[in-house]
């Protein structure tokens, strides 16, 4: 289908990358971002080949090379002894093994590749400051009201406005995320205030009781970016934004091998943050007549298997193919529905079950048990490219 205008509400990771598949397909779009300024959080993201493929066939292969990193090796640690227990393949031969690199980049240089490619296509398509309030659809198409008083329509609208969704309280009810219990501290450590040769393998997770730390290097190895995830119940705040004192960490990983406590204490103050997470049920339609669910907004999920934005990126790439081979909106949405919800949902499910499993299980185990990963689970093996669409 050629012609249609298609209103994306959300300029994330997921809404963005929506919005460069359609228009390579002819598609007209129209992103709605709530932020006065196009930005990501401070912080990396590991990209897997499942979504790299998609973000390769979008153009962003020389920003791939460029921005991320490829690291040859991954492994796990004993939470206290730092013993190396399971070591991955990645590099060069993960990228044959799958036709696509796993890589590992900041969020803002990500983002802001996929924002550059969009305007290159299309200066106009992309309208800041725009906070979705409401819509109403007809046969005619889909009426939507922002925040600023302005108006829009389209023929389809996509809700890729994240975890707390107004498009998807508005469409499905305003059910609330679960606080799963977990929190997350990230930070961001430059290279040069760690000791030289620590940062080995270049990827790594260490597991221990109730804790995982998982660390990486990002811009062409200046930086390691870390999260560090601990059970609670007492503190919900789901923000990027909170400070948290390095201290505070540190004392949450009181008895953990050097490795861990060394990158911890060397954290800039301004580096380090915290926030609750929250997921959702699955649910079991995304779809009401003209207008979809994509990304976090569609299926939230706990980032144990570090798959959240690679399904958003993935449903990009399904959605942008469903229209191009449709006959109508009704046919387009009910494929990417039908080819999405079911991987996705499983996905949810899996990362839950990964939480459980490395937070509770014990850590002296798992040189003969490996622990369940991304790619133990054959996520890496589907192309959205390639994948055969359903729902016809
Ligand atoms: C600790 C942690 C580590 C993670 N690590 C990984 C990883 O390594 N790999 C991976 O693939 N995933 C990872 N994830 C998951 C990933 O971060 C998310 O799945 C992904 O960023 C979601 O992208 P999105 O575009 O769907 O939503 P968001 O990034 O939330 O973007 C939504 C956008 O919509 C805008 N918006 C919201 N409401 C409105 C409104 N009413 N009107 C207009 N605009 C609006 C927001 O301002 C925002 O720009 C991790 C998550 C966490 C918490």
């Amino acid at each position: 289908m050629t012609g249609l205008q298609i209103a994306i509400i959300g300029a994330g990771i997921a809404g963005l990358s929506a919005a460069r598949a359609l228009q390579q397909r002819g598609i007209g779009v129209r992103v709605y971002e709530q932020a006065e300024q196009l930005a990501e959080v401070g912080a990396g993201l590991t990209v897997t080949p499942n979504a790299t493929h998609a973000l390769i066939a979008m153009g962003l292969a020389d920003d791939l090379a460029r921005l991320g990193m490829q690291p040859a090796r991954g492994g796990a640690r004993h939470w206290r002894t730092g013993e190396l227990l399971v070591e991955f393949e990645r590099g060069a031969g993960l990228n044959q093994r799958y036709g696509a690199p796993y890589v590992q980049i900041h969020r803002a240089d990500l983002h802001e590749a996929l924002a550059r490619a969009v305007l290159a296509h299309d200066p106009d398509s992309l309208l800041l400051g725009h906070r979705f309030e409401s819509l109403s659809q007809d046969v005619e198409g889909v009426a939507i009201k922002f925040a600023n008083g302005a108006g829009a329509h389209a023929d389809v609208a996509i809700g890729a406005d994240g975890i707390r969704s107004a498009m998807r309280a508005q469409l499905f009810g305003a059910g609330q995320p679960r606080f799963t219990g977990y929190i997350a501290w990230r930070g961001l450590v430059p290279i040069d205030r760690l000791p030289p040769g620590l940062v080995d393998p270049p990827s790594c997770i260490s597991i221990g009781p109730q804790h995982t730390f998982t660390r990486y290097l990002i811009r062409g190895g200046r930086v390691l970016n870390y999260v560090a995830l601990a059970e609670r119940s007492d503190w919900q705040v789901e923000s990027w934004s909170i400070r948290s004192g390095v201290g505070e960490l540190l004392a949450e990983f009181p008895q953990w091998h050097q490795e861990v406590r060394t990158i911890i204490a060397a954290t800039p103050p301004e580096l380090c943050f915290k926030w609750a997470l929250f997921d959702r049920e699955p649910l079991g339609s995304w779809t009401q007549g003209r207008v979809a669910l994509l990304g976090d907004a569609a299926h939230p999920m706990l980032p144990f298997l570090g798959q959240g934005a690679a399904m958003g990126i993935e449903d990009a790439m399904i959605l942008a193919r469903a229209f191009e081979v449709s006959a109508s909106h009704d046919e387009a949405l009910r494929r990417y529905e039908a080819t999405r919800i079911g991987r996705t949902s499983f996905v949810m499910g899996k990362s839950r079950e990964a939480g459980l499993e490395y937070h509770r299980a014990d850590a002296e185990d798992r040189a003969t048990h490996p622990h369940t990963t991304a790619e133990s689970l054959g996520l890496f093996t589907y192309n959205p490219v390639l994948a055969p669409l359903q729902g016809i």
